[in-house]
C-alpha cells in the first residue's frame, strides 16, 4: 500500500464516536459546545528562518511573537483531559525555532497526546533530535528541491542550509535506527513550476538516507497570502511524474503523489455545500495564543474564540465566540468562499456523504 498513512485521504473513519457525539450534538446546542477536537494545529512561534516562494501564511509577516511556555504546558494537559489525541507543531513560524519544544514534546508524551513535527528540520541539534525522534509520532521535513541549488531558491536561503537539512535526516534516522523508537520519518516537497526538475533527486536522495516517505503535494492558494506567484498553476503539465516516482516504491520507502488532491484541482469537481467540520473536529493555536477553528481563517475574528493565554481551554472551546461561529458556518459561511484542497477537504467529503445518503446505504 503507497498511502499506509492515508496522507492524500483523511483518518476520521477511526473516530467513529466523535462522528457519532457530533451527529448527534448537529441541532442542540449544548451537547455541540462540549464535542472536542480530535486534532490541533499548533504555531508555537511566529518567526521562521526561512521565506519559501510558496508560503500561505506570508501575510501574517513572520512576527516575533511566541507562545508561554507555561501557559501551553497547562494547556495541553487540559485539552488532553477534554478529548484531544494528538497535536502537530508546525504554523506560521518553524516550530523548531522554540527553544521549549524538546520539553514540549515530553510532556505531550506524558499526558497522552500524540504529536509530530512538521519542520524546515534547519534548526535540529543533536540534542533536540534525540528527544523529537522518541516521542513524535511523526515528524515531516519540508524540503523543497532535490538539490541546494533548487532548495535556496524556493527557501530563499542559502544553500548550505540544504547540507544542514540532509544531515539532519541522516542523524534523525541514524537514532531512530540505533534506538529502536518507532517515529515515522517524511518528507515533502510542495510542487510549483520551479522546482519539479529536481523531484527525483530528491526522491532519491530522501530513500538513500532511510526515511519512510516522501509527500509530494501541490500548490493550492490561500485568498489572504500575497504570494499569487503559482495561482494558476496547471498540475496537468506534472502528472507524468507519477510513473516516474512509482520506480523507488519499496517494502519500506513509498512516495505519495497527491494524485487525489491535484485531481480535484484540475476538475474542479463538486464539492460539499457546507464545512461540517468546524468547528468540532480541528483546531489551530496561533503564535499569539488564539485559538481559531479553521487555519485558512487565521487572523479572521469570526473564528478566533479566545487567548490560551487568558483563558482556559474549555472556557474558549464552550464560549460564546465558538457558538457564534458554529452559526456562522452552518447558515451564512459560502464554500466557494474557502480554499480549494483546505485541511479538512476529504473530512467534509465524508460528513458531507454521511450527512445526504443515497436511498441504497442499507444493502451493506
Ligand atoms: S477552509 Fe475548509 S475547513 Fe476551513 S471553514 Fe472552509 S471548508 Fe471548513
Amino acid at each position: 500500500m503507497t498511502d499506509k498513512f492515508r496522507i492524500d485521504s483523511h483518518k476520521l473513519i477511526y473516530h467513529p464516536k466523535r462522528v457519532s457525539e457530533w451527529l448527534e450534538a448537529r441541532d442542540n446546542p449544548e451537547l455541540a459546545k462540549k464535542v472536542y477536537p480530535i486534532y490541533v494545529e499548533i504555531s508555537p512561534v511566529g518567526f521562521c528562518n526561512h521565506r519559501c516562494t510558496f508560503c500561505a501564511l506570508d501575510f501574517m509577516e513572520y512576527k516575533n511573537r511566541r507562545l508561554n511556555p507555561a501557559i501551553l504546558a497547562e494547556k495541553l494537559s487540559e485539552m488532553a483531559e477534554l478529548g484531544v489525541k494528538s497535536v502537530m507543531f508546525a504554523g506560521e513560524g518553524e516550530p523548531t525555532l522554540y527553544k521549549e519544544l524538546p520539553e514540549m514534546v515530553e510532556h505531550c508524551s506524558e499526558i497522552g497526546i500524540d504529536t509530530s513535527l512538521t519542520t524546515n528540520m534547519v534548526p535540529f541539534s543533536k540534542q533536540n533530535s534525540e528527544i523529537f525522534v522518541k516521542n513524535c509520532k511523526w515528524i515531516k521535513v519540508s524540503i523543497n528541491g532535490g538539490n541546494a541549488r533548487n532548495y535556496a531558491e524556493i527557501h530563499r536561503t542559502g544553500e548550505r542550509d540544504f547540507d544542514r537539512v540532509v544531515d539532519n535526516m541522516k542523524r534523525c534516522a541514524a537514532i531512530r535506527r540505533e534506538k529502536n523508537y518507532k517515529c515515522t520519518l517524511g518528507a515533502q516537497l510542495l510542487l510549483v513550476s520551479d522546482n519539479y526538475g529536481s523531484v527525483l533527486e530528491l526522491a532519491a536522495l530522501s530513500k538513500k538516507i532511510g526515511l519512510d516517505y516522501l509527500v509530494i503535494k501541490p500548490y493550492s492558494q490561500h485568498f489572504s497570502s500575497h504570494t499569487m506567484k503559482y495561482k494558476d498553476i496547471d498540475y496537468s503539465k506534472y502528472v507524468f511524474l507519477q510513473d516516474e516516482l512509482e520506480k523507488f516504491n519499496s517494502s519500506d520507502f513509498k512516495v505519495v503523489f497527491r494524485i487525489n488532491t491535484m485531481n480535484k484541482l484540475i476538475e474542479r469537481a463538486e464539492r460539499y455545500k457546507k464545512c461540517n467540520s468546524v468547528p468540532f473536529f480541528w483546531a489551530y493555536i496561533m503564535s499569539d495564543g488564539g485559538v481559531y477553528g479553521c487555519s485558512a481563517f487565521l487572523e479572521d475574528d469570526r473564528f478566533n474564540y479566545g487567548n490560551i493565554h487568558e483563558k482556559a481551554f474549555k472556557q474558549i472551546w464552550e464560549g460564546m465566540k465558538r457558538q457564534d461561529n458554529i452559526r456562522y458556518i452552518q447558515n451564512e459561511l459560502c464554500i466557494d468562499d474557502c480554499r480549494i484542497n483546505c485541511r479538512m477537504d476529504e473530512i467534509n467529503r465524508y460528513l458531507w456523504e454521511l450527512m445526504n445518503p443515497t436511498g441504497h446505504v442499507n444493502f451493506i
